[in-house]
């Protein structure tokens, strides 16, 4: 069974329920009736092969991804991957004009892209499609093709090793 972990770092006040039914909503038209658990956690967490964590921070500046890896996009990027031994995924949820978080159905689809990246180990130029939740930047509006459903489809059991360390730095400002 696969388990998304959304990983909360920075122990943020958010709907968290209510981000974890929408994503796990997403992820469930891939799945062919199999069950998918989606939860959050202020600690490391125990990960099994199937499984995947995304990062939940406020910004890339506060990224643990971004620090970490030096991935620093430095534009308006509202999430991040890394791929390589261990992959490592981020978004950030503080919108840049407003100082306000994004609304949970907007960042369930942000993080779907992201495990998208984490679970394929694509980069931008190989997985990035013109519309749907597979475009370069995921509007609020956008939802989920039957091509992105398919792309999750053949990723979604990868075996992916996941980098657990965002949660090894210091106490956040
Ligand atoms: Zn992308």
């Amino acid at each position: 069974m696969v388990a998304v972990c959304l990983g909360n770092p920075y122990k943020l006040q958010y709907k968290w329920q209510q981000l974890c039914e929408e994503l796990a909503g997403l992820l469930k038209k891939s799945l062919n009736g199999e069950t998918v658990r989606v939860y959050s956690t202020m600690a490391k967490p125990a990960l099994g092969p199937e499984d995947v964590m995304v990062y939940v921070v406020p910004n890339e500046e506060m990224g643990r991804v971004a620090e970490h890896f030096d991935v620093r996009d430095g534009g308006n990027a509202l999430g991040c991957t890394f791929t390589g031994e261990k992959s490592a995924s981020e978004v950030y949820i503080d919108s840049e004009y407003a100082g306000e978080k994004l609304p949970p159905d907007y960042v369930a689809k942000l993080i779907w892209h992201e495990i998208a990246h984490n679970k394929s180990r694509l980069g931008n130029h190989k997985m990035h499609r013109g519309h749907g939740l597979l475009q370069a930047f995921v509007r609020s509006r956008d939802g989920l093709t039957s091509d992105d459903i398919k792309f999750m489809r053949k990723h979604i059991h990868a075996q992916v090793r996941q980098w657990t360390g965002g949660f090894d730095f210091g106490a956040p400002p």
